[in-house]
């Protein structure tokens, strides 16, 4: 058993204000829970708490069903890597990975044999009389890891393990940590990382985690759910911000009149907009945000459309974003169209807004509830 469960979690440094704030979170057993945010929102510090290298201020922790408040990291049956990987340096790859179990007085025949079991899965069995400093970054963290599975965990805790990592290597590791999890299928999993692309491939669940004034407001969960659920239904624009790259477009404007499953809105840039959300309880004249994600806006005119300028291109080969120009210089609306299209700067194009694509927003940047099926959600198409 080595669920984890989470009630009313706090953290604060002194009297200093709360880092955490009110955390409820049932991670079940054999899941791949990821923690995500802004810098500074509490990531690593709740991943602490359940590691037991943070005091929890106020709350409970449980792991397999035990509560763990106060019981010593090293009885927790945890094991942790870091983004540092936190290696000994003078120890070889064969030392570092079974120095846990030696620590544990594990016989010795079966530390050789956790030790080159690890190292096999993780493609490390030609390194493992080298020292440290004589490996490239991602075999040190592979090692880190490895000395992670020899102890055989209940739970893995994973620290923003590939920061340190180039691109390719972050992608390769990303799918090493994955089918590690899979193979130790009764392990549960929580993992740090800042990166949403991370989060949203690696996770069943998606903790994400709100930074600043909502902290104190509404506790330091901004939402819970599975990346998609996140991805399509995301609670407020704080969270429709955040998942998605290049993020969602943004516009403001009003409430003009609305019927159970529609809206009319009309932008502050002059147009009118249709969407498929529930406006019930918002009067006319309601100010609104309202968003689309860059592949769900298509070139050419729909049903409702709106023609803007372009301002610069990026082709990437497959795809290209095009960056339009609004009133707003810092935060333009992008566009993701096929990789074969070339516009110029200056171009005036119509992006078509299907009303089922919108995401809407009121005042508080609480999301309207959106009428539509997820498989109803528009697959972009070329123009
Ligand atoms: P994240 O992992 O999301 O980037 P952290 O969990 O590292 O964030 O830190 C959350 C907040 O707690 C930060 O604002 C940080 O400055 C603060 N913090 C972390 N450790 C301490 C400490 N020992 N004393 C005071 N504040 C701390």
């Amino acid at each position: 058993m080595s669920g984890i469960t989470l009630s009313g979690v706090c953290k604060s440094y002194g009297n200093q204000v709360e880092v955490i704030r009110n955390v409820d979170l049932e991670i079940a057993q054999g899941e791949f829970c990821v923690f995500v945010g802004p810098s500074g929102c509490g990531k690593s510090t709740l991943l602490r708490m359940i590691a037991g290298l943070e005091d929890i201020t106020a709350g409970e922790l449980k792991i397999g069903g035990r509560v763990m408040n106060h019981v010593a990291s090293a009885q927790r049956g945890v094991a942790m890597v870091f983004q540092s990987y936190a290696l000994f340096p003078h120890m070889t790859v064969r030392e570092n990975l079974g120095f846990g179990l030696s620590l544990a007085k594990v016989d010795k025949a079966v530390i050789n044999e956790k030790v080159a079991a690890a190292a096999k899965v993780l493609q490390l069995d030609h390194l493992l009389d080298r020292h440290p400093k004589a490996l490239s970054g991602g075999q040190r963290q592979r090692v880190a890891i490895g000395r992670a599975i020899v102890r055989e965990p209940g739970v893995f805790l994973f620290d923003e393990p590939l920061s340190n990592l180039d691109a390719a290597l972050r992608v390769q590791t990303r799918f090493e940590i994955a089918k590690i999890h899979r193979d130790f299928g009764r392990a549960s999993t929580v993992y740090v990382t800042h990166d949403q692309v991370e989060a949203m491939t690696l996770a069943d669940r998606i903790l994400l985690l709100n930074t600043g004034e909502a902290v104190r407001r509404e506790g330091s969960v901004a939402q819970c759910g599975a990346p998609l659920e996140l991805y399509h239904r995301p609670r407020n624009l704080f969270v429709a911000g955040f998942i998605g790259s290049p993020k969602m477009n943004f516009m403001s404007g009003t409430l003009v009149s609305s019927r159970p499953g529609s809206a009319r809105m009309q932008l502050d840039s002059g147009e009118a907009l249709d969407a498929a959300v529930d406006a019930k309880g918002l009067a006319p004249g309601a100010k609104l945000t309202v968003g689309i994600r860059p592949e769900d806006a298509l070139i050419g005119s729909g049903t409702q459309s709106l023609v803007r300028e372009v301002q610069w291109q990026e082709r990437l080969g497959e795809t290209t974003y095009l960056y339009l120009r609004t009133s707003n210089e810092t935060d333009p609306f992008v566009i993701k169209a096929p990789g074969n299209l070339h516009a110029s700067a200056g171009q005036r194009i119509a992006v078509a807004l299907p009303s089922e694509a919108l995401h809407v927003f009121d005042a508080q940047g609480h999301a309207l509830e959106r009428c539509v099926q997820d498989s109803d959600l528009p697959v972009p198409q070329a123009a």
